[in-house]
């Protein structure tokens, strides 16, 4: 790994867009996805995962079925594992409100939570069954009363779904999934067919396609944000393990050739340990080859003069995952203005949050962390404000709102306020 001095280092990547062909081929599959319907979803299915279905949706028995694959730990730890994601999640709930004023008005929010969501789980080269906790439980706790899902039916040329992914889904209660992937899945989701219904929001993470496919269709639908690859920033002082440092920035950068791992210290005795420990630790990972082109393009070691300088690269970094492994690492955790999640101390170490601890992994990368949040409950609701004005209000108010309606050349508006205060005025008169 390159030990930098930290002033020039920067972590933000090109957002991708994908290539002009894959452009034209997403735009051409939503189009008769839109068109056609199943027969659409048929087609592109027999076309690029090399099975020929004869339905979509998994009946109960081949979701039940999965169960027989899948062994005893693993139940176990993802059963867990859920109870503390949904556990966590239930205290980002937030209440309808109403607030009574004193001339009788009543001002409110009323929320709700959205009616149908769409979990896009992808099946090409790796399973991912915490992806289907992450999402599907905050849509859960938000009162979400349909979540469905939608995956690849094949991975690699073989047909079938895997098992892991059908039981995280039927362990947080997810009776609905089909067996269809790629943006033909995306397309089906925000405009419907025979089989599958519409939804209100498209979540979760996938290849060019599906991301691709997400951008086109926002504006009939909600999505999520697009995550790009994974990133770790640790600050750490001299009281740190850099056995601990190097493999937590190992733990990233396996993720993806893109993804990006960074220690940050004002210590250049551990700067070099844990330059030294990388690469004996990386000899042992079984994906070496894709940690060591992260570590070459992405990665670094930035050195500074103090903590306080370090605090300042992280907020200008605003990385997905922050480590603080320092000494005294509450004393920092007020200075941290951007970050999606941070670990604090050395036990804490970066998987612990992406399984098991509560909080969710779906986190915000490429510096949009200086502007948004984790993905929680909130993703799921809608609100609508509440309005009701009292007659006395409204004669207190009204000419203030003719003002402002007229300043704005919108006499129609004017004279929605005008019409009620002259016959407020002739009901006075009369009286
Ligand atoms: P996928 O389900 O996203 O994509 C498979 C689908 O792509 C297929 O069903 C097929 O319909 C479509 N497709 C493949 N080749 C095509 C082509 N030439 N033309 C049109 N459509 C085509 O699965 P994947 O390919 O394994 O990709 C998963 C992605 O999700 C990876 O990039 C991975 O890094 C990412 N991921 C991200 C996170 C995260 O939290 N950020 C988590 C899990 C996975």
């Amino acid at each position: 790994m390159r030990i930098l001095p930290a002033k020039s280092f920067s972590t933000k990547r090109e957002e991708d867009y994908g290539t002009p062909e894959q452009n034209r081929v997403v735009k051409e599959i939503i189009e008769r996805v839109r068109t056609e319907g199943d027969q659409a979803l048929f087609y592109y299915t027999e076309q690029h995962d090399r099975v020929k279905p004869d339905k979509l949706r998994l009946e109960e028995a081949e979701i039940q079925a999965a169960y027989e694959q899948v062994d005893e730990p693993f139940l176990q730890a993802i059963r867990e594992a859920a109870a503390n994601i949904r556990a966590f999640h239930e205290k980002q709930k937030r209440n309808s409100w109403m607030d009574p004023q004193p001339d009788g008005s009543l001002l409110g929010q009323v929320i709700r939570p959205l009616k149908r969501v769409g979990l896009y789980v992808p099946g090409g080269k790796a399973a991912y069954p915490s992806s289907v906790l992450m999402n599907a439980i905050p849509a859960m706790v938000a009162g979400v009363p349909e979540v469905v899902m939608v995956t690849p039916p094949a991975t690699a040329g073989q047909p079938g779904i895997n098992p892991y992914i059908l039981v995280a889904a039927a362990e947080v209660g997810i009776t609905e999934i089909y067996g269809v992937g790629g943006a033909q899945a995306v397309a089906a989701l925000a405009y419907g067919t025979e089989s599958i219904p519409a939804v209100d929001k498209i979540v979760g993470p996938g290849n060019i396609y599906v991301a691709l496919a997400k951008r086109y269709v926002f504006g009939a639908v909600d999505i999520d944000s697009i995550a790009g690859p994974s990133e770790i920033v640790v600050l750490a002082d001299s009281s740190a393990d850099p056995a601990y440092v190097a493999a937590d920035l190992l733990s990233q950068a396996e993720h993806d050739e893109m993804a990006s791992a960074v220690l940050v210290t004002p210590s250049a005795e551990l700067a070099e340990q844990v330059r030294r420990e990388v690469s004996r630790q990386l000899a042992e990972l079984p994906r070496k080859a894709i940690a060591q082109r992260s570590l070459d393009d992405y990665g670094a070691i930035l050195t500074v003069d103090s903590l306080e300088e370090g605090i300042e690269v992280v907020n200008r970094l605003a990385p997905e995952h922050l480590e603080l492994l320092l000494e005294e690492p509450f004393r920092y955790l007020g200075a941290i203005e951007n970050a999606g999640a941070i670990f604090l101390g050395e036990y804490s170490s970066e998987p612990v949050g992406d399984y098991f601890a509560g909080p969710n992994h779906i986190l915000p990368t490429n510096g949009t962390a200086r502007f948004s949040s984790p993905l929680n409950v909130d993703d799921f609701l809608k609100k609508s404000s509440v309005i009701y004005y009292s007659r006395q209000a409204l004669l207190e108010n009204g000419r203030k709102i003719i003002t402002l309606a007229q300043h704005e050349g919108l006499q129609g508006h004017a004279r929605a306020i005008e019409v009620r205060l002259e016959k407020e005025l002739e009901k006075e008169e009369n009286r």
